[in-house]
């Protein structure tokens, strides 16, 4: 598996990066002893990068495969917005992880350059945790084209982590070619982007060779985040990024999202979803297939644990 250097930052990675939300509480629940033991597995062929956020619920499965490994890289996400809840949620994550530096620490679904304004004393607090050295290297997450290009022109964001695949799936605020210009000039700026959903969250599972060429063929895409849940679609994964285009997967990722009925139509979950996705309609939350791209976050805002990514 090639080894990437994330833009200009000192980190360097595996191309693939295994993205913990599929074995989290919030898609797959997997126990943590399953799921560390898929993470393993992922280590021992050669991955050496892992996604995770506050939200996902999976530090514990990290945790348990990884404390003290020093070679792997972990990056994380949160979504504080001022000095208070920014220590909050590095303290969780240096507990949570078992680590006593967090490789790359982002912020959550930031949206604009007013976004990023908005949270600026979080930004300051997770700075300075980087000059005291509890942070390597500072980012945002993101499916917004303006985040994309505010970040570029802030000298402290060094990594970004967009929405990125064919069908511009998931992206907020414009078209794959806009998402790609700005990626692009973020690059050429020295920031390490790695791409998130590359299979559109599952929609694009049928034709995966497709969906990753575009992806891998972009030269200023340094590491992409891919959701695993089993250890065929690692094997699949890590076939094709190790270089061999000819293989044929195995694995299926395709995903579907389940309503239970007690639903009471409270609407809490539609402001969770960045991609317009989800609508109360007679009472109960209904998805739109075609725009979800199975994040799971609408269950995750779901108090009564009604929406599930299965
Ligand atoms: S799914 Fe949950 S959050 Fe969404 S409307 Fe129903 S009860 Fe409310
Ligand atoms: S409906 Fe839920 S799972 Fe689908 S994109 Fe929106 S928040 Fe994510």
């Amino acid at each position: 598996m090639d080894r990437v250097r994330l833009g200009k930052s000192n980190i360097s990675v595996s191309k693939l990066c295994f993205g913990t939300l599929t074995i989290s509480p919030l898609q797959k629940n997997f126990s943590i002893d399953k799921g560390a033991d898929l993470l393993k597995s992922a280590f021992d062929m050669g991955v050496t990068f892992f996604d995770t956020a506050e939200i996902y619920g999976s530090y514990p499965h990290l945790k348990r495969a990884f404390a003290g490994n020093p070679d792997v890289v972990i990056s994380t996400k949160c979504y504080a917005y001022d000095e208070q809840t920014a220590k909050k949620s590095l303290e969780l994550a240096r507990q949570g992880l078992g680590r006593d530096v967090i490789d790359i620490f982002m912020l959550h679904e930031q949206e604009s350059e007013l976004t990023l304004q908005g949270h600026k004393k979080a930004i300051d607090y997770f700075l300075k945790m980087k000059q005291k050295g509890l942070i390597r290297s500072f980012g945002v997450s993101t499916h917004h084209v303006a985040c994309v290009d505010a970040a570029a022109a802030h000298a402290e964001i060094e990594i970004i982590h967009p929405i990125y695949n064919k069908r511009g799936l998931g992206i907020a605020d414009g078209s794959i070619e806009e998402m790609r210009a700005a990626i692009k000039k973020a690059h050429e700026a020295g920031i390490g982007i790695f791409a998130m959903k590359p299979l559109g969250g599952g929609h694009m599972c049928r034709t995966p060779a497709e969906a990753f060429d575009f992806v891998l063929g972009s030269s200023f895409i340094d590491a992409v985040a891919v959701g695993i849940q089993s250890e065929q679609e690692l094997a699949d994964n890590i076939e094709y990024f190790s270089g061999n285009r000819e293989m044929k997967f195995a694995s299926s990722t395709e995903r579907k999202i389940m309503i239970h009925d007690w639903c009471t139509g409270c609407g809490t979950c539609v402001g969770a979803c960045k991609s317009g996705a989800i609508s109360v309609i007679n009472g109960k939350a209904v998805v739109d297939q075609s725009k979800c791209v199975f994040c799971g976050y609408c269950g995750a805002a779901c108090k009564d644990f009604v929406i599930k990514v299965v």
